[in-house]
């Protein structure tokens, strides 16, 4: 399998070793130590962990091994979206997007990756932790795995603080199990706020219909526009709800389902906002 190769990769590896450590800790270490896991509490606190780990583990895998979409070898743009660039800048409208290095057509919003070697759809950003490129088929997988991996350490980090408040330390004889717990907790400490902000981050881009690339084009776009006297919208935010409906999908009960992503498209072009004649 061409696909499985992906994961014969050390930061792949790595995120899976992370996150069997975290899991084993939480369940086995931790909440075995603050309630004992045979209670019925913790085996209730135990259970819904484990959902949430699998979960991650679900995305994880979806996010490695779905392709994140290339530009048919047929591709040609039409006439009408020639000018269309995602910046709408003048220099741009009259130049066309071709790629440089796959020599095609390039449709809006996609980018050429290096560490691929190719051209990919409404691309966000290359990944390396999945070995994979982020782009239009991938993405809702990667913003829910985000999503699932900050609640899950979250919920690590306060069943972690629980055990460590009601532990009594006066009796914790041996410096090996203190050190064991300050790892811990610098582990999950640090893991729930780089979690917290790329999530924080990739939903600030959904309600705005945004990827990581055109945040910054957007920026410089701005300023471009703002030395001639025009100002710059960024063309394919639709409005937050709709902005969500076109990534997470148009049922509510499936936005957090990492697979259901029937509502995508060709990912070759997208509705945007026309400017007022
Ligand atoms: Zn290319
Ligand atoms: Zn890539």
């Amino acid at each position: 399998m061409m696909k499985g190769k992906r994961f014969l990769s050390l930061p792949v590896f790595s995120v899976l070793l992370l996150m069997g450590f975290v899991y084993c800790i939480t369940v086995f270490v931790f909440i075995e130590d603050w309630i004992g896991l045979q209670s019925s509490p913790g085996t209730l606190n135990a259970f819904v962990f484990s959902i949430l780990a699998s979960l991650c583990l679900f995305s994880f895998f979806i996010c490695v091994l779905t392709d994140p979409g290339h530009v048919p070898s047929s591709y040609i743009p039409d006439v009408e979206d020639r000018g269309i660039s995602g910046l709408g800048t003048a220099q741009n409208s009259t130049e066309q997007k071709k790629c440089d290095k796959c020599f095609a057509y390039k449709p809006p919003r996609t980018h050429h990756c290096r560490v691929c070697r190719r051209c990919v759809l409404r691309m966000d950003h290359h990944c390396s932790w999945i070995n994979n490129c982020v782009g239009y088929r991938n993405y809702k997988a990667f913003f829910v795995l985000a999503l699932y991996a900050t609640i899950a350490s979250i919920y690590s980090t306060v069943i972690f603080i629980s055990c460590v408040l009601q532990k009594d330390w006066e009796l914790v004889r041996g410096t090996p199990l203190k050190i064991f717990y300050v790892i811990c907790g610098v582990t999950l400490f640090t893991l729930t706020g780089s979690l917290s902000t790329l999530s924080g981050w990739h939903v600030y881009l959904v309600l705005r219909n945004k990827t990581t690339i055109e945040y910054y084009e957007g920026k410089r776009a701005k300023w471009l526009a703002r030395k001639s006297g025009q100002s710059y919208r960024h063309p394919f935010n639709l409005g937050a709800y709709k902005n969500i409906t076109m990534i997470l999908g148009p049922n509510m009960l499936t936005w957090l389902w990492p697979t259901a992503i029937s509502h995508l498209k060709n990912g070759l072009d997208f509705p945007m906002l026309r400017d007022s004649p």
